[in-house]
């Protein structure tokens, strides 16, 4: 790791203000500093496009649930063999692996960095399979990773809200991130998994009791809203919300989002949240209502969950939908309990173009992204690999960034369900390099609460994307020329050549330890795994310290 300058490229640093200025950056001990040497390494970025590396809110690459995911999909490692990359004399041994919609842990990395992405999400980690995801983080090189942790459908936590234990409920908020190695609380379809799991195949609305009056989805909600706010912890709590992929069920999202009013929540992959339904139940875009919702609440974030046409896996913790999914596609299924604490539905799908239900979905996020007033509350995901994988985002780029483009995309698609949408009814609205760098990093960033990512500012990490400016902007974002990854210089000339291993970002909050006197008894008479080997245990990187808005 040493000293190194670009020098003279067009800076897009949101951050700090800087919107296309010409400027050096310049890099040291893995940070960003104010000056190097003149004898500094320095890569001449004249005339290229420079941002901070690209920070994923939202993805699903090392879990109990993409292993799974992996095994399920053979013919895809068939058909996507993925070589090792010819990295330079020591460095790490480069690994083989495949692609496909879920690639090998080791391509994940290397595909993640040669995108310019440097830090990435796992959105739904069981706690029991904590294990699991930092073993394959272990293995997924170059990126910074950290994950977030299923509450919301656990027994333990249930029983708390039952016994109107607020304050015990927070501790073990607190003590399961701890105790599974977690960055933030995530919370899927809020009570309404353990009510499938018990044999109940109706709606869950935000009432509907969890087998006591008092633990309702709104109930949960609230509990783990409390709590994230309550322990300080750097990203609000990751709402998946009840009702997904239901026609109409943009009524749900927004009485959700009216339930943790005036509180920081963050609703995820919006898009699946957003149908609107006619008079007869069919589907049709509630993404106006919705985003007009998210546009006059300050308190409230969302990332989008894209749909990008073609093959994708879908896998949730959210088994219910998954079953739904299975029984109108009849594609091969996975569904599984996580004992006591959460389910697991995983299903191949194919988004295509010619598909009435697939066109209103690929525009019903385009919607969500071009009706935003705040590009830093409303940032890019596809839910990889639920919506697409990570490798379309630059195409996804481009759709937001091309309005001649969009619209050519737009006349092909099935037309059926989108007359009358906003999309349809023509939107001019082109995102700027400014706006593409907040959604895929600075937003992102601050969103999660890291103070040294998603800028360019002295003393952030040095992770900085280089990109050749190119009309077709699928194709530049698709091949950064340059990506240093914490002061190293990962992809040189638009190859890789080092693969140093990414850094884990956890929590660890406080707690009252008498919650560990009833939590042991819980362990001992219900579950598989002993109390005491159930957590993690310390892990090779410090806990993250920052907390709260930046
Ligand atoms: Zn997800």
């Amino acid at each position: 790791m040493t000293a190194l300058r670009i020098a003279g490229g067009r800076v897009y640093d949101p951050a700090s203000g800087l919107d296309g200025v010409v400027r050096d950056i310049c890099i040291d001990a893995g940070r960003i500093v104010a000056d190097v040497p003149p004898d500094a390494t320095a890569i001449d970025a004249g005339g290229m496009v420079v941002m901070p590396g690209g920070v994923d809110i939202h993805s699903h690459v090392a879990s109990g649930s993409v292993n799974l995911a992996r095994r399920l999909l053979p013919e895809e490692h068939d058909a996507d063999p993925a070589l090792p990359p010819g990295l330079l004399s020591g460095q790490p041994q480069s690994r083989s692996g495949t692609g496909g919609t879920v690639p090998s842990t080791f391509t994940t990395g290397y595909r993640y960095a040669g995108l310019g992405y440097t830090t990435v999400f796992d959105a739904a980690v069981a706690p029991l399979a904590a294990r699991t995801s930092h073993a394959e983080f272990d293995d997924t090189p170059i990126v910074d990773g950290g994950f977030f942790v299923l509450m919301g459908n656990d027994e333990y936590l249930l029983r708390l809200i039952a016994a109107g234990e607020q304050a015990q409920a927070r501790d073990y908020a607190a003590w399961l991130l701890g105790a599974a190695g977690g960055y933030a609380i995530k919370v899927v379809n809020p009570g309404g998994v353990e009510l499938w799991k018990r044999g109940v195949r109706a709606r869950t609305g935000l009432d509907t009791p969890i087998g006591s009056a008092r633990v309702t989805p709104r109930a949960i909600l609230e509990t783990l809203v409390g709590a994230s706010e309550a322990l300080g912890l750097p990203h609000a709590t990751h709402i998946h919300c009840n009702d997904l992929g239901v026609p109409g069920n943009v009524a749900t999202t927004i009485e959700s989002m009216r339930a943790v009013d005036g509180r920081r929540a963050h609703f995820t992959h919006l898009q699946f949240h957003s149908y609107a339904a006619t008079d007869k139940g069919g589907w049709q875009s509630g993404a106006r209502e919705l985003i007009e919702y998210v546009n006059a609440h300050p308190e409230v974030s969302v990332d989008v969950g894209q749909v990008m046409f073609g093959p994708v896996t879908t896998l949730t913790a959210d088994g219910p939908v998954e079953y739904l999914l299975h029984k109108s596609s009849g594609r091969k299924w996975v569904n599984l309990d996580i004992e006591l604490e959460t389910g697991c539905g995983i299903v191949p799908y194919t988004f295509k173009e010619k598909a009435a239900v697939s066109a209103l979905q690929w525009a019903i996020g385009l919607e969500l992204f071009l009706l935003a007033v705040d590009p830093w509350r409303v940032v890019l995901s596809t839910d990889h690999p639920n919506g697409g994988s990570f490798l379309a985002y630059p195409e996804l780029i481009r759709l937001l960034m091309d309005r001649a483009y969009r619209d050519e995309r737009l006349a092909r698609v099935n037309q059926t369900l989108i007359a009358g949408s906003a999309l349809a009814d023509g939107i001019a609205r082109e995102y700027t390099l400014n706006e593409i760098a907040i959604v895929t990093r600075a937003g992102p960033a601050r969103l999660l609460g890291l103070r040294q990512k998603g800028h360019l500012g002295i003393g952030a990490d040095a992770d900085v994307t280089v990109y050749a400016p190119d009309p077709d902007f699928s194709r530049m974002f698709a091949t950064p020329r340059f990506v240093v990854k914490g002061g190293v210089l990962v992809v040189e000339e638009g190859q890789l050549r080092r693969a140093p291993a990414g850094k884990r970002l956890h929590v660890r909050p406080g707690f009252d330890a008498a919650v560990e006197r009833g939590l042991r008894n819980f362990f001992e008479k219900y579950a598989t795994v002993s109390f005491d080997n159930y957590p993690v245990g310390s892990l090779r990187d410090a806990p993250y310290k920052g907390s709260g808005v930046i």
